[in-house]
């Protein structure tokens, strides 16, 4: 998109917004599209997909990525990439969205919002994890997509989640010497998650595929790493089963303890969020009048379940607002195999004592545990701290904290994310017109 002069935002105007075009949000915007509806997505990243679709420029897409990603192209919707929604508003009927578009101001007007924004990896703070070496493992992951290598590395991956079989397969992949991969749920609850998935056989020969990449590394359960170790960068990490605990000397640690749903601009619009995610009915509609949400912004359930509630979504605020019962009857098994897997991988009290005083855990405002743990509220903490008040916004520090201390996420205020001063104070021109986005191919030079 062409930066634009002053501080002037461009204004577009649509029937549906849809924020994210990951899974979700290409199923939802598709089916809308083809309804008749004037659809616009938008998008931080630079390629349509998310996290899961996310791939090497010009490198190989997923066939499945490959099938959606056309029939978006083919339904009219509108891609909008480079794009973070910074503030949403409601007035009257409409929504009005500003949006941080590659540095430019983008206002977009739309009578139903459609919230697609995904989920983000749980961090929980130990000694060292600030030590570069130490990262994600979906960052990991994300860093092998975009072309990075771990060739002869020695890595370990700590946290859990089924996330890490795949991130695992891939590194092994890349010629990384995988050391260990440390699953802190119990061996007990694993396996009786996986013997509940003879209702989903996909789902065990994907994870079979995964494995057999990485048979020569142990998958053990119960443990988990609880320091890492490095003058100025990682050398070694700590490990402990609870029974045993010893070092291991690794270049990377891929660290990462599940992932919870992005629900910042949800909170804003004033939906309701249950156990963290994002309330919905059966139609995928959030409590806000034309605000629906579908994904892992709603819970976390994977890919195949972000496409269903998406494609429910779509046509839900189509003009025939009809909901296949196939659908249904497809989000209803996914979702009971999404509630075993939180089940399964919920998180150990052991991990509660973590970090030491000295540990940092804001990384943004150089905030040590020690400063923050005596606190009763996140408010509390940030007013005598600054924590989670750094560029980030707490997007990193913030839900380990809850975790740890048991803390009441706290009010969500705009911008959501990073935004330029001059985007945040821009302004209609008063002879703004509406982009022509959708009976011209305008809409073109935006993809
Ligand atoms: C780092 C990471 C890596 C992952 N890697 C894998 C993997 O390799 N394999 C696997 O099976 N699963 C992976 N997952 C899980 C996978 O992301 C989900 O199962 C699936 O992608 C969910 O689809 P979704 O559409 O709900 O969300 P996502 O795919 O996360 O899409 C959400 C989209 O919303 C956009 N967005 C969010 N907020 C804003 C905003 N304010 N403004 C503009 N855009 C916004 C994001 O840029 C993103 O593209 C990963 C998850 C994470 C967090």
């Amino acid at each position: 998109m062409a930066p634009l002069a002053g501080t002037d935002a461009t204004l577009i105007v649509a029937d549906v917004a849809v924020i994210g075009a990951g899974p979700a949000g290409i199923a939802a915007a598709t089916r809308a599209a083809e309804s008749g509806l004037r659809v616009v997505v938008l998008d931080r990243g630079l390629e349509t997909g998310g996290q899961i679709w996310r791939h090497m420029s010009g490198g190989p897409v997923p066939r499945i990525a490959q099938h959606w990603i056309a029939q978006l192209s083919r339904s009219g919707a509108q891609v909008i990439h480079g794009t973070s929604v910074v503030d949403v508003q409601h007035e009257d009927a409409e929504f009005e969205i500003l949006a941080d578009s590659s540095g430019s101001a983008l206002r977009v007007r739309a009578g139903r919002i459609i919230l697609a924004t995904g989920a983000r990896e749980l961090f929980i703070p130990f000694d060292g994890w600030t030590l570069p070496g130490v990262m994600g493992i979906g960052g990991a992951q994300a860093l092998l997509k975009s072309g990075a290598s771990f060739a002869g590395k020695r890595v370990i991956i700590a946290g859990s989640g089924p996330l890490m079989l795949p991130v695992a397969a891939s590194l092994a992949n890349s010629g990384a010497k995988l050391i260990l991969v440390a699953e802190q749920a119990r061996r007990s609850a694993v396996m009786r998650f996986a013997a509940g998935l003879w209702r989903a056989p996909a789902l065990v020969a994907q994870a079979a595929r995964y494995r057999a990449r990485f048979l020569s590394t142990s998958y053990s359960t119960g443990t988990w790493v609880t320091a890492a170790h490095g003058a100025d960068r990682l050398e070694s990490v700590t490990v402990t089963n609870g029974r045993r605990t010893w070092r291991e000397a690794v270049d990377v640690l891929c660290t990462g303890y599940g992932l919870i749903p992005n629900v910042e601009l949800a909170r804003l619009l004033g939906c309701e969020t249950r156990d963290g995610a994002i309330a919905v009915d059966a139609q995928q509609r959030t409590t806000v009048a034309n605000v629906l949400a579908v994904g892992e912004a709603t819970g976390i359930g994977g890919a195949p379940l972000s496409l269903i509630e998406g494609e429910i979504a779509g046509s839900a605020v189509s003009p025939r607002a009809r909901v296949s019962d196939a659908l249904l009857r497809k989000r209803a098994a996914l979702e009971i195999a999404a509630r075993r897997m939180l089940d399964a991988f919920a998180l150990r009290q052991e991990l509660r004592s973590l970090p030491s005083a000295e540990t940092i855990v804001c990384r943004c405002e150089d905030v040590s545990y020690g400063a923050v743990k005596d606190s009763v509220c996140a408010r509390q903490a940030k007013l005598y701290t600054r924590v989670g008040m750094g560029p980030c916004q707490g997007r990193t520090c913030m839900p380990g904290l809850d975790f740890l201390l048991a803390w009441q996420p706290d009010t969500v205020r705009p911008p959501i994310e990073p935004a330029l001063v001059s985007v945040l104070s821009s302004e209609l021109a008063d002879d703004a017109a509406a982009s022509i986005l959708f009976n011209s191919s305008v809409g073109d030079a935006y993809q």
